[in-house]
């Protein structure tokens, strides 16, 4: 048994042991790696399965342990474990596709419908004392990064995706609709991708706060007394901005996604939707806007942990609040309470 946190049902957590999941006792695969957890982020999603006890077709039946922003350290190896080894800290990507699958094959394996992501009903998370990996899915990170950095490169690694499908270009005007964690990790990642400068926009402004703080070049947009698109147009003498991201999920932010946009710009879609949103398709054809849609991330993690560790990108100001592993009902609770002021909450493990 292992002391995990566990969703039972929609509301309710509990700090208890479980059967243990990882084969503590079983000799591992080859190629699997064995982890001590360290550290693990709070994400919307977790939040989301906690409050509402399902994300679109994934519901939760059956108690499911919580978490898949990670880092920890190797405490064993398959036999034909090249890369990592016993001591190496690292960060784990929770989703493990079928290496068959054919969009495995094709290097979009996060969207193989197969794969296997960490607390996604019926998959256990990562809120336990240890895990078992695959070695392909787990980074070794440099000294200089810090087991609550390395935890941040999962959710980085939704913008690093997102900067990336845009094919962002050095001096690129981007908008980013949205200062929760996935907007701010976005904005910072279309920064290093070559963006000149990205405007934020939210309605709470402690979230805008925050957002200019993480970079000179991040420009805070509140809605409730500014109109973003008024605001980039009149700033770029009428023409407009290079890329959109839309990191709300909001039908009333995707209903203005195209207002900022230049003629023969991008859209990026990344904010998870609890209820269908539709966009404007006439707004789209007359710029002959590109649209593109973000799920996860695929082959991505190295990038971030080398960007973390160059300092090309800080996430450090981003982790808002950390809580101790017996704390982690508490943790989810004020979660749950969306403090508007907190960016990304982490616990970390009994070391
Ligand atoms: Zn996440």
């Amino acid at each position: 048994m292992m002391k995990s946190v566990v969703l039972e049902k929609k509301g309710k957590i509990n700090l208890r042991d479980f059967p243990d999941i990882d084969r503590v006792e079983e000799v591992l695969k080859p190629r699997e790696v064995r982890i001590k957890n360290h550290t693990v982020g709070i994400c919307g999603s977790d939040v989301h399965y906690y409050t509402h006890g399902r994300i679109g077709p994934f519901v939760v039946k059956d108690p499911m342990i919580l978490g898949h922003e990670a880092s920890g350290t190797i405490i064993e190896v398959g036999t034909e474990v090249s890369s990592l080894k016993v001591g190496d800290r690292v960060c784990m990507e929770p989703g493990i596709p079928d290496p068959a699958a054919q969009a495995t094959r094709l290097g979009i394996y996060n969207i193989d419908p197969s794969v296997q992501f960490w607390a996604t009903p019926p998959v256990h998370g990562i809120l336990r004392p240890t895990c078992v990996h695959p070695e392909a899915f787990t980074f070794k990170i440099p000294d200089n990064v810090s087991f609550a950095e390395a935890a941040m490169v999962e959710p980085l690694a939704v913008g690093v995706h997102a900067a990336t499908k845009a094919k962002v270009k050095p001096g690129d005007i981007g908008v980013v609709m949205g200062a929760g964690p996935i907007g701010l990790v976005t904005a910072l990642s279309a920064l290093a991708a070559g963006c000149a400068q990205v405007y934020v926009s939210d309605l709470a402004e402690e979230k805008l706060e925050k957002a200019k703080a993480l970079n000179s070049a991040i420009i805070p947009i509140n809605i409730k007394s500014e109109t973003l698109a008024a605001r980039v147009l009149r700033d770029t003498d009428g023409w407009g901005a290079n890329v959109v991201f839309e990191a709300t999920g909001s039908p009333l932010a995707a209903a203005t996604v195209f207002d900022p946009l230049c003629p023969g710009g991008c859209i990026v879609l990344i904010g998870g939707q609890s209820e269908p949103i539709q966009y404007d398709a006439g707004a789209a054809m007359v710029r002959e806007a590109r649209v593109e849609n973000i799920f996860r991330y695929a082959n991505v993690f190295p990038r971030c942990v080398s960007m973390v560790s160059s300092g090309s990108i800080d996430v450090k100001a981003l982790i808002t609040r950390t809580f101790s592993f017996h704390e982690s009902i508490e943790a989810f609770d004020v979660a749950a309470s969306a403090p508007p002021a907190d960016i990304k909450m982490q616990i970390v493990l009994p070391n």
